[in-house]
């Protein structure tokens, strides 16, 4: 089945007592046994609920993979994988990443005895030299929130097998819609599904899907244990959501296309990081593991000085200033005080998220209306 046909149709089924064609949101907390251990496959709603099970066949199905898991966040979804973890191990991960995903690894996890090493994965030579015998798992982000940066998953995985480590990827810029991690190799592939699968901004939620039985089987029990579960409406607006990811993410693509040259034309801008540019250093592994370049990007201003860059975001009249990205309607913020600002000036300034470097995330709407707003607020 082909992408569009699986967004619409995979994990769902008319509802059998009623024949609705679109799954009831099962809002229960529990489910009634004909006898003790006599159940219809569901007890509790932490364990397993309709609704969410049926997005999680969904998600699994949209990323190629067996097993999905859903969360109460993206956030809880990187938790889990990380509480697959023992003391004394070690992860490498993306020096250029998520800001809450850093706060996660550094503050929450780092006390419990793990070991997190943050290092550029534009090539392999770092993470080389890190690996050991501790090293149980690489975390990548790709494209990386916000600087756009492309790790190359199948060299990734390459190594992490040889490690005898998992490799988990955040694919929640890419989508399934233009990145199958798994099919490159990763173990593991994590969403904020917050982002482009719920798509209209009305959700906060995480998944996780896999192939591998054993990693599954930790999936689920720690996604119980822990109980960082998502709720049956939030599911079922997810499951609407993702019917259009295929549409959405084709003019989040053509918008972000025109903006990204729209941008690099401007007198006013300095860099723009987008991975569909030629120029963009690792241009030929997007073009090899991603079907497109998607709508966000980060561009830095002439002069790099923090209020021109405050300046701008205020002007901007159809790009709201908020925070989140990959809903229908254009976003724009401003990194260093807003999604990183939990990351310490030193480290992210090393990663490039500067005073001005401002990150838009380019929705459906008109691409000509985005550039009018844009140009009116640059100049
Ligand atoms: N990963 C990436 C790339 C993100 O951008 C975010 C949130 O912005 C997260 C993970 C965390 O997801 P959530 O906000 O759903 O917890």
């Amino acid at each position: 089945m082909k992408f569009g046909t699986k967004a619409i149709h995979a994990g769902v089924h008319p509802d059998e007592s009623t024949g609705a064609i679109m799954t009831p949101i099962y809002q229960t907390s529990t489910y009634i046994q004909d006898g003790v251990g006599n159940h219809k496959g569901y007890e509790y709603s932490r364990t397993q609920n309709p609704t969410r099970h049926a997005l999680e066949r969904n998600i699994a199905a949209i990323e190629n993979g067996e097993y999905g898991a859903c969360f109460g966040s993206g956030l809880a979804a990187i938790d889990c994988v990380i509480k697959m973890l023992n003391p004394g191990d070690q992860v490498i991960s993306t020096n250029d990443l998520y800001g809450g995903s850093f706060r996660l690894f550094k503050t929450i996890f780092e006390k419990y005895g793990i070991k997190f090493h943050f290092v550029p994965m534009g090539d392999t030579t770092e993470v080389e030299k890190l690996l050991n015998e501790n090293t149980k798992l690489i975390w990548v982000e790709t494209p990386s929130n916000p600087m756009m940066n492309i790790v190359d998953i199948k060299k990734m995985a390459a190594l992490a097998k040889k490690a005898n480590a998992m490799l988990a990827v955040d694919n929640t810029f890419a989508t399934p819609y233009l990145q199958n991690p798994l099919d490159l190799g990763a173990d593991i592939v994590m969403h904020s599904v917050t982002k482009y699968l719920g798509g209209h901004s009305d959700v906060v939620m995480g998944a996780l899907v896999t192939s591998d039985k054993k990693i599954a089987d930790e999936m689920y029990r720690i996604q119980n244990s822990s109980g960082a579960v998502t709720a049956p409406m939030d599911s079922f607006l997810v499951l609407r959501g993702i019917k259009t990811l295929h549409l959405r993410m084709q003019r989040h693509c053509e918008n972000g296309e025109k903006i990204a040259y729209f941008l690099q034309d401007h007198p006013k801008v300095d860099m723009v990081y987008w991975p569909g540019f030629e120029s963009h250093p690792n241009h030929d592994v997007a073009k090899d593991q991603m079907r497109g370049f998607g709508g966000m990007i980060s561009f830095t201003l002439k002069g790099n000085k923090l209020e021109d860059a405050h300046k701008i975001i205020s002007n901007m009249k159809v790009f709201a200033l908020a925070e989140s990205l990959g809903g229908v309607e254009s976003l724009i913020g401003h990194p260093a005080t807003m999604t990183h600002a939990s990351i310490p000036k030193e480290i992210r300034e090393k990663s490039g998220v500067v005073d001005s470097l401002i990150r838009l995330s380019v929705g459906v709407e008109d691409v000509e209306d985005l550039i009018a707003d844009l140009e009116e607020a640059l100049s």
